[in-house]
């Protein structure tokens, strides 16, 4: 068993297809995957299908990063079923606040003498999110940048000239909504400046989990999460954030997750909701 809880493909800021997405997971061993893609679950069904053909697991999931704060709160939810119509509804909301946002980054852009345009991307596909990644590879097409970091270190981190705040959801609302859809709320990469303290908080939303595992963490941040989420009974996760080649998240496969995370993540899910969907 090999797991990968954590990925995103083109249906959000990924760089590779679903399928493509799959099938390199079957060639690094990947037996368990998760396709995380921001604020769309465009992707899941192709996903299934294409596991299912490979002899694959695919987890079910989505990553919903909230209105921004000191912190980074993105809250992932594992074996959501995707249906669910408010649940839906919600990303439907997600989707359109992301696109106003690229709008007003683009507009910023524009001022700062880019030619840029709205019209430069393939809005096309209602299912897929649009974020700053996407923005990072057109100023690269352009010859602005080399690189998505470099996009980001320059114009559109937090700070820099050319940042929009995002006004997505609260982590109540998240956890909320994923909760609807029964799946099992978990935050994403608790390294990015997330105190224990509000991870306690999280919990009292009704988080179940927090990403232990993750490319970044170092062996005492994996440490500290371990003794945390057994100190208050969450679930441990883990997962790459890959993101598909020119991405700057590149390494599908590349953390260990115990094997145990996949039955606990499993048991969480049939204690909250029932059964786990096969
Ligand atoms: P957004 O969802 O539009 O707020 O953009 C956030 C996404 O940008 C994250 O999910 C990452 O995929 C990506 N990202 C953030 N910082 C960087 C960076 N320094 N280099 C490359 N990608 C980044
Ligand atoms: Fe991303
Ligand atoms: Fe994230
Ligand atoms: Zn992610």
């Amino acid at each position: 068993m090999k797991i990968d809880l954590h990925t995103h493909s083109t249906f959000s800021d990924g760089t590779l297809e679903v399928s493509d997405l799959v099938e390199k997971a079957q060639a690094l061993g990947i037996t368990h995957l998760a396709l995380c893609d921001h604020d769309s679950t465009g992707g899941l069904e192709i996903a299934a299908a294409e596991a299912k053909r490979r002899n694959m697991t695919l987890i079910p999931a989505i990553e919903i990063n909230t209105r921004e704060t000191r912190s980074v709160i993105h809250i992932l939810g594992y074996f959501i079923e995707a249906e669910e119509p408010s649940f839906q509804q919600l990303l439907i909301e997600h989707r359109r606040l992301r696109l106003e946002r690229a709008s007003a980054t683009v507009d910023k852009l524009k001022r700062m003498g880019f030619r840029i345009s709205m019209d430069d991307f393939d809005l096309s596909c209602m299912k897929s999110a649009i974020g700053r990644p996407h923005i990072a590879d057109k100023l690269k097409e352009k010859g602005v940048v080399f690189s998505r970091k470099e996009a980001f270190d320059k114009f559109l981190a937090k700070g820099k000239s050319a940042y929009v705040e995002y006004l997505g959801p609260t982590p109540e609302v998240a956890i909320a909504a994923i909760r609807k859809a029964k799946g099992v709320p978990v935050l994403a990469h608790p390294g990015y400046f997330v105190s224990p303290e509000e991870i306690r908080a999280l919990k009292d939303l009704g988080l179940e989990g927090i990403e232990v595992y993750y490319p970044t963490h170092s062996n005492s941040q994996v440490r500290e999460f371990l003794e945390l989420s057994a100190r208050i009974e969450l679930v441990t996760t883990g997962g790459s954030d890959y993101h598909g080649p020119n991405s700057g998240h590149e390494g599908l496969g590349e953390v260990n997750v115990p094997e145990e995370v996949y039955d606990n993540l499993g048991q969480r899910r049939a204690k909250l909701f029932g059964s786990t969907p096969s």
